[in-house]
């Protein structure tokens, strides 16, 4: 989402004189759009801000700096105590103001900080300015936000209550990227199933903008395993542009550990709603998110992570040690020893990148369907990805970007495939 959100202030400065550079010598201003969902993500800020100053010491004057996202949410005017090199904070439902804060401080140069949480304000707002991403593949947010509580997660904290965009606005939207060469579509939310505006549910939505020619593809994340209904699950039966890959984190195998992480459901209604969805869909593939090591996780409980690993099968995953956030109800539990944690990512990363790797290598020699997004530095040599997300390396072809084309695959390895266009 931070990458959608970059572009848009990236769409809304362009209407003050400002365009992205490369080099960072010359940068009038720099915007840190900032992650707070993990320690590490929070700590690189400040590590980052310190880099930056010191590759312009020698700069006569001094950049406008601006602060954005979650950090900037849960850290608000306290910015300005840890780093005098902030200008402005804003957090991420309140960049549309800064064409207006940058101008603000042009002219009287005092510091400032908009940490509201008004999202429907936002995306108002950002209506006006068009969103200029000609990527093959665009991600457009339509929900944000969250009221489910996860112990362990600040996102209800740093993005506020759940909101979903104006279907009419999200369309629009679409149609205009569709027309500046975008061929995907991935819908973002925190919780973006629980999209719900009036009567327009996610699947509705997914089958108003399935209408729009030229689309081809159209993907959704993050999912929370409680929010499909009938409807949502069959889509992917019958949306013949709904990618048959679906992100659905579990976080954790045990039902004692889901329940005191606040998840509301059980490793059996999870396990039930996988095999719904490859009832209904045989060739479906999932990946996931876990947490190891949250406040209370015994032996046992690990292993029913990776018993659960072992029954789904998921084809790519993300996994994090249990990270604690200021503010969340988990920071006060008993916390596992730091060794207990990181040797059990280990043991759980191994099985997953071992998944993803027998994955990857089950496409060898098969074809598979792949929409090109653009030709790498090599220069004779095309990037895309097939309808798994597999990133997939075309060689020795010319092609579109844009295009979908059918590649016979040749080798792969964990993370990619290679192959060539099928000539027959
Ligand atoms: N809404 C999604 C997840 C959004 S946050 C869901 O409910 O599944 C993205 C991922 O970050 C989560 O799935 C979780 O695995 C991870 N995460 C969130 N808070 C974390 C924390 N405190 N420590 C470690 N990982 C965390
Ligand atoms: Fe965080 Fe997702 Fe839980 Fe919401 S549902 S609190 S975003 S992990």
């Amino acid at each position: 989402m931070n990458e959608y959100d970059s572009n848009r202030i990236a769409d809304l400065l362009s209407t003050i004189d400002y365009k992205r550079i490369e080099e960072v010598e010359k940068a009038d201003c720099f915007i840190f759009n900032t992650c707070h969902i993990r320690e590490k993500a929070t700590q690189k800020v400040y590590s980052d801000i310190g880099k930056i100053k010191k590759i312009l010491r020698d700069k006569q004057s001094k950049p406008l700096f601006v602060l954005a996202g979650c950090v900037a949410q849960a850290e608000s005017s306290m910015v300005f105590e840890k780093s005098d090199f902030v200008d402005i904070v804003v957090g991420p439902q309140a960049y549309h103001k800064l064409p207006e804060l940058i101008k603000n401080y042009q002219s009287n140069k005092t510091k400032s900080f908009n940490t509201n949480l008004d999202v429907s304000d936002k995306f108002d707002s950002l209506e006006n300015y068009k969103n200029i991403s000609s990527k093959v593949s665009s991600f457009i947010t339509i929900q944000e936000g969250c009221d489910k509580f996860c112990k362990f997660c600040v996102v209800p904290y740093t993005r506020g209550p759940e909101f979903s965009r104006c279907p009419d606005q999200i369309y629009n939207e679409v149609q205009g990227l569709v027309d500046s060469g975008t061929r995907e579509i991935i819908l973002l939310g925190q919780n973006v199933s629980s999209y719900k505006n009036k009567d327009t549910n996610l699947s509705r939505l997914i089958e108003k903008v399935s209408c729009i020619k030229k689309l081809e593809r159209i993907r959704f994340t993050t999912s929370h395993p409680n929010d499909f209904d009938e409807d949502l699950i069959n889509a992917f039966k019958y949306q013949d542009k709904l990618m048959p890959q679906l992100h659905l984190p579990v976080q954790s195998g045990s039902n004692k550990i889901l329940e005191s992480m606040n998840r509301k459901h059980t490793r059996e209604f999870y396990l039930k709603l996988i095999d719904k969805f490859r009832d209904i869909k045989k060739d479906i593939e999932f990946s996931s998110d876990f947490i190891v090591g949250y406040p209370g996780e015994t032996e046992k409980d690990f292993e029913d992570t990776l018993d659960l690993v072992d029954k789904v099968k998921f084809s790519n995953s993300y996994s994090f040690v249990y990270s604690q956030r200021p503010g969340t109800p988990a920071v006060d539990f008993d916390q596992i020893p730091k060794e207990v944690s990181a040797n059990r990512l280990q043991i759980l990363q191994n099985k997953l990148f071992d998944l993803q790797r027998k994955f990857n290598d089950s496409k060898v020699n098969s074809k598979t369907k792949v929409l090109v997004e653009n030709i790498t530095k090599k220069g004779n040599q095309f990037f895309g990805r097939n309808e798994y997300m597999q990133p997939v390396f075309i060689e020795g072809n010319k092609c579109t970007p844009g295009q979908i084309e059918i590649i016979e695959v040749k080798s792969s390895n964990r993370h990619n495939l290679w192959g060539t266009v099928d000539s027959n």
